[in-house]
């Protein structure tokens, strides 16, 4: 690590420490105490990992009555995931506390969680309690007609972005029903991370898995910028595909990328990089390690890819764009969002 990279470090590194202040009320105008921002060269953003506790469950099961039996049984047993673990019960500020300290242990400065859960109270507050530290991007249908105007508060309630499920939620991008939502997120520069490829929900159907279905909506909507969750999921080289023709089309790093033992030939993750970044260049890759809530953080993930980008030879200025300087970019994660609510 350059001495340019540790002060990097230095400048936010209280931010993980175990801070034990109850959030603060922001004022009107400057940044309010506490906050992160901004990340500096040399700090490591998780662009893609997921949260469930006992709060968010109870919310969406109380607005969604048809909702999955699997949140039921969560709500019982108090365990969620596929190995039934247990389910933290917290609130959104003890959430965010507990989330930014395991964090810190593992050395990353920012995550941003991906939402599964449309218009969430429990999780505008953890946006609220966590100055920063923690970023969100809403999940909304983009289907629903009040999609639009969800999402203008979404955005003005703090979140940065929007996760869309188009293979868990059996529906395509490329429908013009979506078209009114892409609209309001080009105007609001709401970027969009999305899931393609193989998934282990049961309710996934891969009819929908295709992202060359991403073609049109990337060609139409110039100001949006579509990251690929997984690099693809499988769909590895329709991305690449796509990427060259739609320069507005990323790819995240996140997960185990066990994808590549689908493929028919031999694929390292070094290769995955390695194609990636000549296909896309490094201004167009983020890092991520799809972590989930009640397992550790996945730090062997972070490790892998970490080495890997070093084992490649990239200059530290180039790492830094896929471990944290495009995360940055795409989702404007250095403002200082939903501070003045
Ligand atoms: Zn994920």
């Amino acid at each position: 690590m350059s001495a340019a990279n540790t002060a990097g470090s230095q400048q936010v590194g209280h931010v993980g420490g175990l801070p034990a202040k109850k959030a603060q009320e922001a004022p009107g105008g400057a940044l309010p105490p506490g906050w992160a921002l901004p990340t500096a060269p040399g700090d490591i953003i998780d662009a893609h990992v997921h949260l469930f506790t006992v709060g968010m469950i109870e919310e969406y099961v109380r607005n969604n009555p048809e909702s999955a039996e699997v949140y039921r049984k969560a709500l019982k047993t108090r365990r969620f995931g596929s190995k039934g673990e247990p389910l933290p019960d917290m609130t959104p500020a003890e959430t965010a506390e507990w989330y930014a300290a395991r964090l810190a242990r593992v050395g990353v400065t920012m995550a941003l969680v991906v939402s599964t859960m449309q218009d969430s109270a429990w999780l505008r507050g953890f946006i609220a309690a966590s100055k920063g530290r923690i970023q969100a991007l809403c999940y909304i249908d983009p289907r629903d007609p009040e999609g639009p105007a969800l999402l203008e508060r979404e955005m003005a309630a703090g979140f940065c972005g929007v996760k869309l499920f188009p293979v868990n939620r059996c529906h395509r991008l490329s429908d013009r029903a979506c078209y009114p939502f892409f609209e309001k997120a080009e105007e609001l520069g709401a970027n969009v991370i999305i899931h393609y490829g193989v998934s282990v929900d049961p309710s996934a159907d891969l009819r929908y898995a295709d992202p060359l279905d991403l073609s049109p909506v990337a060609r139409d909507f110039p100001g949006l910028t579509f990251v690929i969750a997984h690099f693809g999921a499988g769909w590895f080289e329709e991305v690449l595909k796509l990427a060259y023709a739609r320069r507005n089309v990323c790819v995240d790093s996140s997960g185990t990328n066990n994808w590549r033992d689908l493929m028919l030939y031999e694929l390292s993750l070094e290769d995955v990089f390695a194609k990636s970044i000549q296909a896309l260049g490094t201004e167009r890759i983020l890092f991520g390690t799809d972590s989930g809530t009640m397992a550790p953080y996945r730090e062997w993930i972070k490790y892998q890819q970490v080495r890997t980008l070093e084992e490649l030879g990239l200059s530290a200025a180039d790492r830094d764009l896929i471990l944290r300087g495009n995360a940055v970019r795409i989702f404007g994660l250095d403002e200082p969002r939903g501070t003045r609510r």
